[in-house]
């Protein structure tokens, strides 16, 4: 469902785009803009940690364990904007359908809502915590969180690509001039819009779907 078009030289190829939503949405470019410079830190560090510790990479498609167990992921405002955007406007309808049923009868397990099928369903707009995650030298075993039980083999993202991400989404929260977003940046405030996406409730969502579904 990604409606890719040719690269635009002032973007990295690796970035999402969606041309229409985008210029109806100006939030979502900057949404877009700041995953392409999380993705890119993420490839920074994880070149860095392999070089250094000769540790291969872990992480691999369909591997879950982290999605089903971890109970401790921050989304922030502009991410729940952008994965209600995501499963309303672009998501494949049969797993959107599968989303609806799991928005109504929520996981009892630890699993992440967005889990279906073994696959991110929100992926091209995951969380940036979710794309900071990988870890090295062999995959976690069942429910094991390398947090804290190695967390030498988990990644540390580089703080500057993180910081540079958080900047190029401060107009989202009405941020626009040099020194306040300086400020922002240094006082971290935007840390402190975080939620936990696993006891957020995502019932609005459905309204979202809704909404798009009738126009
Ligand atoms: S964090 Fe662990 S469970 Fe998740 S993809 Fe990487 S190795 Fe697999
Ligand atoms: S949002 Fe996607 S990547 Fe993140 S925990 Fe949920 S399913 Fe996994």
């Amino acid at each position: 469902m990604n409606k890719s078009t040719a690269d635009k030289p002032s973007r990295p190829p690796w970035r999402c785009r969606y041309p229409e939503s985008e210029l109806r949405l100006p939030w979502l470019s900057m949404l877009l803009d700041a995953y392409a410079i999380i993705d890119k830190g993420i490839a920074h560090a994880i070149e860095k940690e392999i070089k250094k510790h000769k540790s291969p990479l872990a992480c691999k498609n369909n591997c879950d364990s982290c999605c089903r167990t971890h109970t401790d992921i921050p989304v922030y405002p502009h991410e729940m904007t952008g994965i209600y955007w995501f499963a309303a406007e672009e998501m494949d309808h049969n797993v959107r359908t599968l989303l609806r049923q799991r928005i109504l009868t929520p996981p009892t397990d630890a699993s992440c809502l967005f889990l279906i099928n073994a696959s991110c369903s929100i992926h091209p707009v995951r969380p940036a915590a979710c794309r900071q995650f990988n870890v090295f030298n062999r995959p976690c075993a069942e429910g094991e969180d390398p947090f804290f039980t190695r967390r030498k083999d988990v990644l540390t993202p580089i703080p500057q690509y993180t910081d540079k991400a958080f900047y190029a989404v401060l107009p989202f929260y009405g941020i626009t001039t040099e020194p306040e977003k300086l400020n922002a940046i240094k006082s971290k405030i935007i840390h402190t819009q975080a939620k936990n996406l696993k006891s957020l409730k995502w019932f609005n969502m459905l309204k979202a779907m809704d909404n798009f579904d009738n126009r």
